[in-house]
């Protein structure tokens, strides 16, 4: 029994319409995919850099700075509004300063 040439042709539009949406769609999908880990890596490789960085910042001013006051170590300590540098001889000297 031969096909009806009118169901064969509507199967085909119907295939081709389905493919017309599903490989832009799957395109755009993938594109998406990748620009999210693109961004993601990047933006671990940003946040990883400011913590170094930050790590960086605080050694070094341990190891360079001492209390003006009192010639004390200076240290840095976190408070209630972030990290601050005070110095070591605290409660006896009260000094401090922002990173
Ligand atoms: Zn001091």
């Amino acid at each position: 029994m031969a096909a009806d040439p009118q169901v064969v042709e509507a199967g085909k539009t119907v295939a081709s319409t389905m493919a017309r949406i599903l490989v832009p769609a799957l395109l755009i999908m993938g594109a998406v995919a990748i620009a999210l880990t693109y961004f993601f890596t990047k933006l671990d490789k940003k946040v990883d850099n400011f913590i170094s960085q930050r790590k960086a910042k605080k050694q070094a001013t341990q190891a360079t700075e001492s209390c003006p006051r009192c010639g004390g170590n200076l240290v840095v300590r976190s408070g209630r509004f972030g990290d601050f540098i005070g110095c070591s001889n605290y409660p006896k000297c009260k000094f401090t300063k922002k990173i």
